[in-house]
């Protein structure tokens, strides 16, 4: 059966004026402007001092906050193909230029790289290694494919690309090559008759991923100032603990082809690898190789710099000044353009930030403190966003309520959402009241059909991961990727203006709605008298979380006991109910001080999951709830400190984090307790 569309919710009048000075046009406008100039990190301190000018404009209290850390940057690079027989390949290494997209043809368009790669060459034969994760390496090895002294063709997708050039170093490889594969395009492919980019919605066939390949599991931010915001005079740590020691370079598909075949018959064939996603789409084998005698040369040369970031940082005081919420979208790209990623974000936090302007134009005062932040080299390794939290963070214990990030907002039709489990019910609540792409459908409709109603548990990969480390609830919103959007040219020329324009986006209305929500959204945990944060859903989630832990151990002949933890769970609900009792009170009695003690529960008992000494070998991942996989660097593990040690074979590092968890989960429960 066809389920009931959702009627629109109600508007107040004050979500109503926000709502009405939202428009497409002017989103256009912030969106022309950030992809026609160079902004990689580190390099856009005009569009930091343009943003926060911007939001001054709006009324909001502005100003740039600058860092001195460690980037690298591209010099040179080199890489080809020599056959046994002596003859040889060489691949394109950059997109081509495009007549249509002008952005592409930019004198200072950025080459292909990968930020924080090792400078350095090698030359030897190679190896496929299928998404580059460890069990890929054990599969390999388990069928007796030579791997050391090698070098990695690997396949993007899957786990961060930066565990993918760790662990081939890890297993003895000298470098690495990443390509895109054209099965992570879905349906909208040449093959399926789709014309590639710029004629069509299919892949450009010479698009490359740029990206970071630094450890994002260990820790983001500065790889040379864990722990400790990073200042011109600040102590510096080794980068080797984060970032890779062999180089590696990106290439695009129609380069990988050759390069793979060259493999075709040697070594295992793909389909017998039977490894996840080993076999992808292109007209080759996925044989592991090596290829006696078939050689790859590569040399990657990067500049070493310290150099300034620049955070755009805009205040709203509220009359609590010690209850804040928190918007965030980084600015720098990997190219001139980065229409998608992040400056659709941006565009729509500009609007944001007009829209509030409105408000208080009429000298309208939120009840808490809106932090609106434009972070710098997210595409690094999130370091605006985490050399910002380390600063703050003694401020952010003790005022953050939520944290609201949106990176790529709009890269296509379809919005979905990841959050901590206290804000799904006030996101999904104000998706109610959105429409959607100019229709009379809601946003929650359109979602609801997109995800199945499904709220991913945040990993990392954009700048939320320092808030949710800290105990701090967050929600990462986009756009993007439905079955029926086109092929998004992630971290490549091809996130352009023109690509925007033409495919992703043309009349900027998920731009548009996806404003529209962010904004109600932040009103709404901005100025509602009682916090709308559902605390009783994390006991629900960690329920989930459990029976999940519990299959794990079944699924082995370890044994484990947590049964501390199922103690600590159903305090933890006993708890919520308190707490909800409380409210229910404080809003019968219209007791101002019960409301502030309630608020107050909330915006803290996340504070208790996060434990100093951190999860195994990764201090700076605190929350002991969830947190990306050690080798998947973006997507979540839950339970991680249990799970991932427990998996692992280390059953007292698992039985100490039993402990660790328990506690942890008591704590949080002892600040909801009346
Ligand atoms: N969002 C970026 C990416 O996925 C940066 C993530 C990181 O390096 O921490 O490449
Ligand atoms: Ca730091
Ligand atoms: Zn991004
Ligand atoms: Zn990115």
């Amino acid at each position: 059966a066809k389920r009931q569309e959702t009627p629109l919710s109600p508007l107040s009048p004050e979500e109503q004026i926000l709502v009405d000075s939202v428009s497409n046009v002017s989103i256009s406008e912030w969106s022309y402007y950030y992809t026609h100039g160079y902004h990689v990190a580190g390099k856009n301190m005009s569009m930091a001092e343009w943003t926060a000018d911007r939001w001054r404009e709006s009324g909001w209290n502005a100003s740039v906050v600058s860092y001195n850390v460690y980037l690298n940057y591209p010099v040179n690079k080199s890489l080809s193909l020599t056959y046994s027989n002596g003859s040889t390949f060489q691949p394109l290494l950059e997109e081509a230029v495009l007549d249509a997209d002008e952005t592409t043809s930019y004198p200072n368009r950025v080459p292909t790289f990968h930020g924080y790669s090792a400078s350095g060459s090698a030359e030897a034969e190679f190896v496929y290694v299928g998404r580059g994760q460890q069990e890929d390496f054990a599969r390999l090895k388990e069928l007796g494919v030579s791997i050391e002294g090698k070098i990695a063709i690997s396949r993007y997708g899957g786990p961060f690309r930066g565990l993918k050039v760790k662990n081939a170093q890890e297993n003895g490889m000298i470098g690495a090559i990443l390509f895109t594969d054209t099965a992570d395009d879905g349906n909208i492919t040449e093959a399926n008759g789709y014309a590639a980019y710029p004629d069509g919605p299919a892949r450009n066939p010479t698009a490359v991923q740029r990206g970071s390949v630094q450890y994002l599991s260990i820790h983001p931010g500065d790889p040379t100032t864990p722990g400790y915001p990073s200042r011109k005079d600040s102590p510096r740590a080794d980068t080797q603990a984060v970032t890779p020691r062999i180089p590696s370079i990106p290439i695009s598909y129609i380069d990988a082809i050759p390069i793979l075949a060259a493999l075709d018959g040697y070594g295992v064939d793909g389909g017998t690898v039977n490894r996840t996603r080993w076999v992808g789409a292109l007209n080759v084998s996925y044989s592991t190789g090596p290829a006696p005698g078939t050689t790859i040369s590569m040399s990657n040369l990067m500049e070493d710099v310290y150099t300034d970031i620049w955070n755009s940082i805009g205040i709203i005081n509220g009359t609590n000044p010690d209850e804040t919420i928190i918007i965030g979208n980084h600015r720098d790209a990997w190219i001139v353009g980065g229409a998608a990623d992040p400056n659709s974000g941006t565009a729509i936090i500009v609007e944001l930030s007009r829209a509030f302007g409105k408000l208080l134009a009429q000298g309208w005062r939120p009840r808490r403190n809106i932090v609106l932040c434009s972070w710098d080299a997210e595409e690094y390794g999130l370091v605006g966003s985490t050399e910002w939290v380390e600063e703050y963070v003694p401020w952010l214990t003790d005022t953050a309520v939520s944290y609201l990030n949106i990176d790529i907002g709009a890269a296509g039709a379809w919005p979905y959402f990841d959050a901590t489990p206290e804000l799904h019910e006030i996101s999904t609540d104000v998706m109610k009241k959105v429409p959607w792409m100019d229709t009379n459908r809601t946003m929650y409709d359109a979602w609801f059909e997109y995800t199945g109603g499904g709220i991913g548990v945040l990993g990392s990969g954009s700048d939320y991961t320092s808030f949710i480390h800290n105990g701090i609830g967050a929600i990462d919103i986009g756009a993007g990727g439905g079955s029926d959007d086109p092929v998004y040219h992630y971290h490549s020329n091809y996130d352009s203006y023109h690509w925007m324009t033409n495919f992703g986006d043309p009349k900027f209305l998920a731009h548009k709605y996806m404003a529209k929500y962010l904004t109600l959204l932040a009103y709404n945990l901005a100025t509602a008298e009682s916090l709308p944060l559902n605390v009783s859903n994390w006991a629900t989630q960690m329920e989930g979380y459990y029976s999940d832990l519990v299959d794990t151990i079944n699924s082995t002949s370890d044994t484990l006991d947590i049964s501390p933890l199922r103690s600590a769970l159903d305090e933890f609900t006993s708890r919520t109910r308190e707490i909800e009792a409380l409210e229910q009170q404080a809003a019968a009695s219209k007791d101002a001080a019960l409301t502030t003690l309630v608020n107050h529960k909330k915006r803290d008992f996340q504070r208790g999951f996060v434990s100093q000494g951190g999860l195994p070998n990764r201090e700076f991942y605190k929350n002991l709830i969830f947190a990306p996989g050690m080798d998947t660097g973006y997507a979540p593990t839950t339970f991680p400190g249990i799970t991932e040690s427990f998996l692992a074979g280390n059953i007292s590092v698992a039985a100490e984090y039993v402990k660790k968890t328990t506690d942890a989960i008591l704590v949080a429960a002892n600040i909801i307790k009346t």
